[in-house]
């Protein structure tokens, strides 16, 4: 049975009534205050990081290590960052020096919006909602968290857990579906960020719209890999099957499909069989520890569909039992262009292997579709590098590496065009959140200088 709870939809616009309130005290004006909310944040999750572990490996049977790499040490370390850096974030910013405005002081003031709504997606939901409420704390708002009602016992777990560490009249949680959410995007939130697909982004940029909220969106989409043959094979099987498994393939970044030039395929499919092997030896995934479920049985009989119908050969994997939520990892070969493995985001632990003739091929390939959220390359050479960078438009990119780019200490995350709108993590989730009020204080002396700014506008002003 679900531990989750919803919250009753009439209690929402309470909740929401009681956020603005807490706002307007203006408690969040105090940084030591924001610092203490960070820090308890931090124990939050440090004080139950076996409850999160276990959370999650009960929703998708996710193995523990991947809770603690991809979900609990990124909060921690953005708690730390965010702590250490606060000060310097929320310190108003005098403009550049120019003659004709510095007597006026003019500078750019670091305030919160308001009160913000964070909703999250199922895969990393840790990550995709404390990461965001570290910024949204850090930069003084109140906010919201909606977690997935996808993941049980890691939603039921964060309702219960908030309100011990943080302070209720600031941050709180709504659980539910698709009821609860729909009544919290009728409310007036002074900042939306929505990570999911894109299909709901639009509905949520819709009622957003009605208040003219602004709304940053991470979302998903097909991630391409580009292979030139002139690279190192296996270390580059490895890399890209391991972010592939990861999390069984539910990962925004995940590598979606790979563009390989075809007399280099049945190469490039052996070093990934062998990458399997050693990933789960003498094992099959379905009894490793170190293999994810699907989410839902839904799910898994959307990815078995796309693997039922596909046009390719499967030349590893294949198999699936919707009720076990599994799906094995699965290779397939000589996927036609519009096959149903290139219909969707596939979401799931499923590779296709496009064969191209070459690398101008597949960046023409890649320039058809949507701007990807990442882009991945593996090569050795300079001069295809330089032609894949200069010649594609993705979120982020990583070369001969794929999802790591996303931990990159001081850089931002996010898509372009249909994978998204807007950055965070570290600073930039602080920017997301933090509104830059310009400010001026203009004596009165000025007025002798600059008086041809009043009427009458004579000729004698305007050579002035
Ligand atoms: P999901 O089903 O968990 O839904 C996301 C959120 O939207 C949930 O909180 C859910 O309650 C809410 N929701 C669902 N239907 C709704 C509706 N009709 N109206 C209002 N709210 C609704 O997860 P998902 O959307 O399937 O997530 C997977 C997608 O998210 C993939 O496309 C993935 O690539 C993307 N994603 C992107 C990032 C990123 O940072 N760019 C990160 C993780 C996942």
């Amino acid at each position: 049975m679900s531990p989750l709870e919803y919250t009753p939809i009439d209690e929402i616009p309470k909740i929401f009534t009681e956020l603005k309130r807490g706002f307007g005290s203006g408690k969040t004006e105090s940084i030591q205050y924001r610092k203490e909310q960070l820090l308890q944040l931090g124990y939050l999750v440090k004080d139950n990081l076996d409850r999160f572990r276990k959370a999650l490996y009960a929703d998708l049977h996710r193995p523990p290590i991947e809770t603690d790499l991809f979900d609990l040490s990124i909060v921690i370390q953005d708690v730390k960052n965010a702590y250490n850096n606060i000060d310097k974030w929320t310190r108003t910013e005098r403009a550049p020096f120019h003659f004709n405005w510095f007597a006026m002081k003019p500078s750019i003031r670091k305030e919160p919006k308001g009160v913000v709504l964070i909703i999250a997606p199922y895969n990393y939901p840790i990550f995709l909602l404390f990461g965001p409420l570290i910024g949204a704390i850090a930069a003084g708002n109140g906010a919201v968290l909606k977690p997935s009602e996808m993941t049980p016992e890691t939603s039921a777990l964060i309702a219960e857990l908030l309100p011990q560490y943080l302070d209720p009249e600031l941050y709180r949680v709504i659980n539910g579906g698709i009821p609860e959410t729909t009544k919290i995007l009728e409310l007036p939130w002074n900042h939306i960020l929505y990570t999911g697909n894109g299909r709901v982004a639009k509905i949520v940029l819709q009622a957003a719209a009605k208040h003219l909220t602004p709304v940053s969106t991470e979302l998903g989409g097909k991630c391409p890999v580009i292979i030139d043959e002139n690279c190192d094979l296996k270390t580059s099987a490895r890399r890209i099957m391991a972010s592939k498994v990861a999390n069984s393939g539910q990962t925004c970044v995940a590598p979606d499909y790979v563009l390989v030039p075809r007399h280099f395929q049945d190469q490039l499919v052996e070093a990934f069989k062998e990458t399997l092997d050693k990933f789960y030896p003498n094992t099959d995934p379905v009894r490793s520890d170190s293999y994810a479920r699907i989410v839902s049985p839904q799910h898994t009989q959307r990815i078995k569909r796309l693997i039922d119908e596909t046009r390719g050969e499967v030349v590893v994997g294949g198999q699936a039992d919707v009720e076990q939520r599994y799906i094995a990892p699965t290779i397939v070969k000589n996927v036609p262009e519009d096959d149903s493995l290139m219909s969707e985001e596939i979401f799931g632990p499923v590779l296709p292997i496009v064969p191209v003739g070459d690398i101008d091929e597949a960046i023409a390939f890649v320039n058809e579709r949507d701007h990807p959220l990442a882009l991945y390359l593996f090569s050795k050479d300079e001069k295809v590098k330089a032609k894949v960078l200069e010649n594609t438009q993705s979120g982020g990119v990583a070369v001969n590496d794929c999802v790591m780019h996303v931990g990159a200490y001081g850089t931002p995350f996010g898509g372009i065009g249909p994978s998204g709108s807007g950055y965070h993590t570290g600073k930039f989730s602080f920017d997301m959140f933090t509104h830059l009020r310009v400010t001026i204080d203009s004596p009165s002396w000025l007025d002798k200088i600059l008086s041809g700014r009043f009427p009458p506008y004579t000729e004698k002003k305007f050579k002035t």
